[in-house]
């Protein structure tokens, strides 16, 4: 006969194989029902979340701008941000820089079978609290649980939708010559923390991830209508990728300089050591706007007065040629090419 003695050490057991993530969370059934009550309804619980095989949705009437985006960042937890946080970001960031107001997201999970509920709780958490800052509802999602080795933990899709209001149209076609070029802050800072936390190495002042939803400048800019032409984010490849596509597009030729490019100490530093270029490493929380050159400095002291954006600078200006290049004027006075990102800089940043 078994020893009675056992019977809790086997609960215990039990509960424990619990706290992770099982292949039966993903099975459509009871136990993903309760992984959805007690981590996603739980953190996010809204009024939207009906449960129906669609959400159903009133829009206000106007031009929708639709954006999707996967995260797989390594490590899911970095300073300044976590998975959670920057799958919010991300997307949200993309609908700001098409001068829309985001609204909805839908998100979907695939989780690693093993992966700790914990973690998956503060992740659920910190979407709720960085959506809730935003005003944008979390409205619909998916989970799917894959073996062990079968993926890195946990990967997760959003996608938003947002209306476009009237009198705004941010396209790199309106860039034109004399256009200014302005960044929202420091450059560089979320690859190099990531990468920094990857590698173990540690600053005196913390490299930061700068992952923020940039909803503020959003409202900010919309009042501006036509006279800003164009807004884009500077994640993967950084400004300067950000900059060339832009040239290329519009068929312009763009000149900055590269005493005016906002990077912090510790960042230069950090991408010295490590030879990098911060103005190739991504950014999180960060946008470029092209602006009518008549409005840049009113645009730029509206920046100053908006926690996330007050180390804006002007960087440069639009010209007609060389068409489709960026020039960059070094501190020491000389003018080189900033070309694009060419192959991969740091992986799984985002
Ligand atoms: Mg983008």
């Amino acid at each position: 006969m078994q020893p009675i003695t056992d019977i809790p050490r086997r609960k215990e057991e039990v509960k424990m194989k619990q706290e992770r993530i099982l292949m039966a969370h993903g099975s459509g059934g009871l136990m993903s029902q309760q992984l959805i009550d007690e981590i996603f309804k739980a953190a996010w619980n809204n009024e939207l979340m009906e449960m129906l095989d669609s959400a159903i949705l009133n829009l206000p009437a106007g031009r929708l701008a639709m954006s999707t985006d996967s995260f797989v960042i390594t490590p899911l937890f970095f300073p300044g941000g976590d998975i959670g946080k920057l799958s919010i970001c991300g997307t949200v960031n993309d609908l700001v820089a098409c001068g829309a107001k985001p609204l909805y997201m839908s998100t979907a999970f695939i989780i690693e079978e093993g992966f700790p509920l914990s973690d998956l709780r503060k992740i659920a958490e910190s979407m709720a609290v960085t959506a809730q800052e935003v005003g944008v509802k979390l409205v619909t999602g998916d989970t799917k649980v894959v073996e062990k080795g079968s993926a890195d933990g946990i990967f997760i899709n959003t996608t938003g939708i947002g209306i476009i209001p009237e009198g705004i149209n941010y396209r790199p076609q309106r860039v034109k010559p004399g256009d200014k070029i302005i960044v929202t802050g420091y450059m560089g800072d979320h690859g190099l923390a990531i990468m920094a936390q990857r590698e173990g190495l540690s600053f005196n002042t913390p490299a930061l991830s700068d992952c923020a939803p940039l909803y503020q400048l959003g409202q900010m800019t919309s009042q501006y209508g036509q006279a800003i032409k164009c807004m884009r984010d500077p994640t993967r490849g950084g400004l300067a990728t950000v900059l060339n596509e832009i040239a290329r597009q519009a068929g312009v030729g763009i000149r900055v300089k590269e005493s005016s490019i906002p990077v912090l100490e510790v960042i230069r530093g950090a991408c010295d050591m490590l030879g990098m270029d911060p103005l190739y490493m991504a950014n999180e929380g960060k946008m470029v706007i092209f602006t009518d050159a008549e409005k840049a400095d009113e645009i730029l002291a509206e920046l100053g007065k908006l926690s996330q954006t007050q180390n804006a600078a002007i960087i440069g200006e639009v010209y007609s040629d060389p068409a489709g290049m960026v020039l960059i004027e070094t501190e020491l006075g000389a003018e080189r090419i900033l070309g694009m990102l060419e192959g991969e800089h740091v992986p799984r940043i985002c």
